[in-house]
Parts: structure tokens; C-alpha cells; sequence
């Protein structure tokens, strides 16, 4: 599907510019004209990540005039191994800000608008009205269905990204000439389901194969050139090397781009995403289990340390890690046993748990392991807590000398 193009060019390039994008410029679908509609463009990454890191650098290089970088997160180790945007000497620094100097540097004419806030159901459409069109390289299903309802109350295009250990798919979703992502994915997968990247892990050069898809994607809606992906949804296996494309469809009772549209604003995708929170409202379909608002009790890293140097007389403290074999490969709580949340969910967890134990869960940040603790006292055990922070808690404010992830 050809779609005419996003934007008017700019004024005429300099002789500078000519030289710098001549390899545009002599393509017959950009052509000087196309140059200088990327000259006038405005587009958004949301993320300065995986996803985002390539997508940025070669919009700038593209000569994308207006760039605006949307990222609240600091860089970290663990980043740099896909994040190419950013160097080893950017740890600790604001993404946003790192992104922002890498890609003065690639483009000086470029011009780079920092937002270095979370994009939330408050400030998205203020910040989002801005630009012509949406890169969305967010790793979460809350921000995915925020961007993709703000880019259709907004009549933008979404250009979407989405990667998991060695598989990819992205797409364009633009509620005016085709789907939006709600109209595929009607609701997100129940919490837990599906594990984030810092869970699961990533193949980092996968972020180049969809991120650079993406900036494709932006250059050929601003320029008006090619079948963009609106309507199309791309597969990738990295581990097989295939690419498969699935035609997706309007559906017609979306409900933010359908015809009785029931989200006409912006609000609710924290218990649209994790309806297991006190806050849940319960989307259609969801499951929430009756006494989900009913709080587990958390234990900090400190207080955990307390108990197990203090053990004497009393019944000793059982540490249980919920977190699958490559991540306790990496780091962990000396002394902790490994039962992993699947056997939780499955029920066989209970019988290997002593109840005449005080027992304390653990997992990366804390969210698997209070989901660990919650079945454990749905079952009747009396002495159950979860780690607040998870083993990043730990290793932060016990035992610095072991790596993070
Ligand atoms: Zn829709």
C-alpha cells in the first residue's frame, strides 16, 4: 500500500548537506525533494535501548532534522552489550543524555529534543503532538498500549519493534490506513507469562535487525515511498535466519480505533497490564484471583542478612530462589535453594517447602517471588516473605562484589 508522504520538504539544502546525504539524492524515490522532507521531519524514539539505539543512529544519519529522545532510565553494564548508542563511559549517565551527544556527533545538523521522563498516560499526548510519527522501542506492554492509543487519538503512525531472546517483529501501526497494535493484540499476556529481556535474556545484534527496520520504516512514511508495513506484521527468527510477513486487519470492534471506540482517552494500563495489582479493575478476560489486593509480606536485603547471621536456637531461615538456572549462573544468595517458579504455578513447590520454616523468596527485582510467596500462603503456609528489590537488593546493599544483570 503506497501512502503519500508525511511531510512537506524544507527550504532547499546547502551545498553542505547536498554532499552529505548525496547517496539519498540520487535515489529516485528521494531524490532533493525526499531530503528535505527528512529535513523537516520530527520523529520520537521512545526508549534510548535495544531497539532504540539503532533506530536513532541512523535517523540522524538519515538527516531526520528533529529527533526527540524519550528515555527516564540510566545506562548501565548490562546495556552496553545491544545498546549501541551508548559507550562503556556513559554508565551511570541519563540515557536520554548519552543518546543525545552520540548522535551530535553522528549528525551535528540534526537537531536532538531530550525528554528525560517516564512517557506516562499524563504526558504522552502533550509530548507525542509534536512529532510526525512514533518509534516505539519500549521493552513493556503498558508503554506499547499507551503509545499505540495516543498515536491513534493522535492520527500518527506507530512504528513498533518487539524482540525476545532470538525472535523479532515489528510493524506500522497507523489506525488510518490499516490495524493498530490493540486491534492484533487486543490485551496483553497475563503478568509473568511472558519474561521481559532482563528476565529471558536477548541476542543483542537481533536489536539491529528490528531497530534498523524501524528507521526504514520512518524514512519511507516521511519520504512517501515503498509499501510502509501498515497492515503487515514481520516474523523474525534470528537462530533459523527467516522472515516471515502476516497480513494483519482493522478490527472493526477495536476499542480505541474501531467504530464504538470504548478508549477515547488515556488512562488505565497499569491494570490493563498487570491486573493482579491492588489497583486492578480487571480487563475482560483477565483472571484475578479474589484476594489479590491482600499484601505479601516483603523482607529487605539488610533485615534478610540480620536473620541469617543471627540464627541460632530457632528453626533456620529457608532462602528459595525462583529464577531459572542462566540467572543463578550469574549471581545469587549463598546458601538459597533453587525451585523455580514454574513449580509454583504447577503446585509441586508446595510439598518441597518444610512449613515449619520461615521462609523467604527471592528473584531478580521481586515480582516472581511474590507471586512465589502469594501461592505459598494460599496454601496454608504460616512464615512466607518475598525479597523486596530481589537479588539486585542484595547485591547492593550486601554484597557488592557479585555482578548484577
Ligand atoms: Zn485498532
Amino acid at each position: 500500500m503506497a501512502l503519500p508522504p508525511l511531510v512537506e520538504p524544507s527550504a532547499p539544502l546547502s551545498t553542505l548537506e547536498i554532499e552529505r546525504y548525496a547517496r539519498h539524492v540520487l535515489l529516485p524515490q528521494v531524490g532533493m525533494y525526499g531530503q528535505r522532507r527528512l529535513r523537516n521531519a520530527r520523529v520520537l524514539v521512545v526508549g534510548a535501548g535495544g531497539l532504540g539505539s539503532p533506530a536513532l543512529m541512523y535517523l540522524a544519519a538519515a538527516g531526520v532534522g528533529t529527533i526527540g529522545v524519550a528515555d527516564a532510565d540510566l545506562v548501565e553494564l548490562s546495556n552496553l552489550q545491544r545498546q549501541v548508542v551508548h559507550g562503556t563511559g556513559d554508565v551511570g549517565r541519563l540515557k536520554s543524555a548519552s543518546a543525545a551527544e552520540r548522535l551530535a556527533s553522528v549528525n551535528p545538523l540534526v537537531q536532538v529534543v531530550r525528554h528525560d521522563v517516564l512517557i506516562d498516560a499524563g504526558n504522552a499526548l502533550e509530548i507525542i503532538a509534536d512529532y510526525d510519527l512514533v518509534v516505539d522501542g519500549t521493552d513493556n506492554f503498558q508503554t506499547r498500549y499507551l503509545l499505540n492509543d495516543a498515536c491513534v487519538l493522535l492520527g500518527k503512525p506507530d512504528v513498533w519493534g518487539s524482540i525476545y531472546r532470538f525472535d523479532g517483529q515489528t510493524s506500522v501501526w497507523w489506525a488510518r490506513h490499516g490495524p493498530c497494535y490493540r486491534c492484533v493484540f487486543p490485551e496483553p499476556p497475563p503478568p509473568g507469562l511472558v519474561p521481559s529481556c532482563a528476565e529471558g535474556g536477548v541476542l543483542g545484534v537481533l536489536c539491529a535487525a528490528i531497530g534498523s527496520i524501524q528507521a526504514a520504516e520512518a524514512v519511507k512514511l516521511i519520504v512517501g515511498i515503498g509499501d510502509p508495513l501498515v497492515g503487515r506484521l514481520m516474523v523474525h527468527d534470528a537462530l533459523r535466519q527467516s522472515w516471515d510477513v502476516l497480513t494483519v486487519l482493522k478490527n472493526p470492534d477495536c476499542a480505541v480505533c474501531g467504530e464504538s471506540p470504548t478508549v477515547t482517552g488515556l488512562a488505565g494500563y497499569q491494570e490493563l497490564c498487570s491486573p493482579g495489582l491492588p489497583a486492578a479493575g480487571g480487563m475482560p478476560g483477565a483472571e484475578v484471583p479474589a484476594d489479590a489486593g491482600a499484601a505479601v509480606p516483603g523482607v529487605s536485603a539488610t533485615e534478610l542478612a540480620d536473620l541469617l547471621s543471627a540464627q541460632g536456637s530457632g528453626p533456620q531461615v529457608l532462602v528459595v530462589d525462583v529464577r531459572g538456572p542462566q540467572e543463578r549462573a550469574i549471581d545469587g544468595i549463598p546458601g538459597s535453594r533453587a525451585i523455580h517458579l514454574d513449580e509454583f504455578r504447577s503446585g509441586t513447590a508446595v510439598a518441597r517447602i518444610p512449613f515449619g520454616r520461615p521462609v523467604v523468596i527471592f528473584c531478580k527485582v521481586g515480582a516472581r517471588s511474590a507471586e512465589a510467596a502469594r501461592i505459598l500462603m494460599d496454601a496454608g503456609h504460616p512464615d512466607v516473605r518475598s525479597l523486596s528489590g530481589g537479588v539486585l537488593a542484595w547485591i547492593r546493599d550486601i554484597d557488592p562484589g557479585q555482578p548484577g544483570y
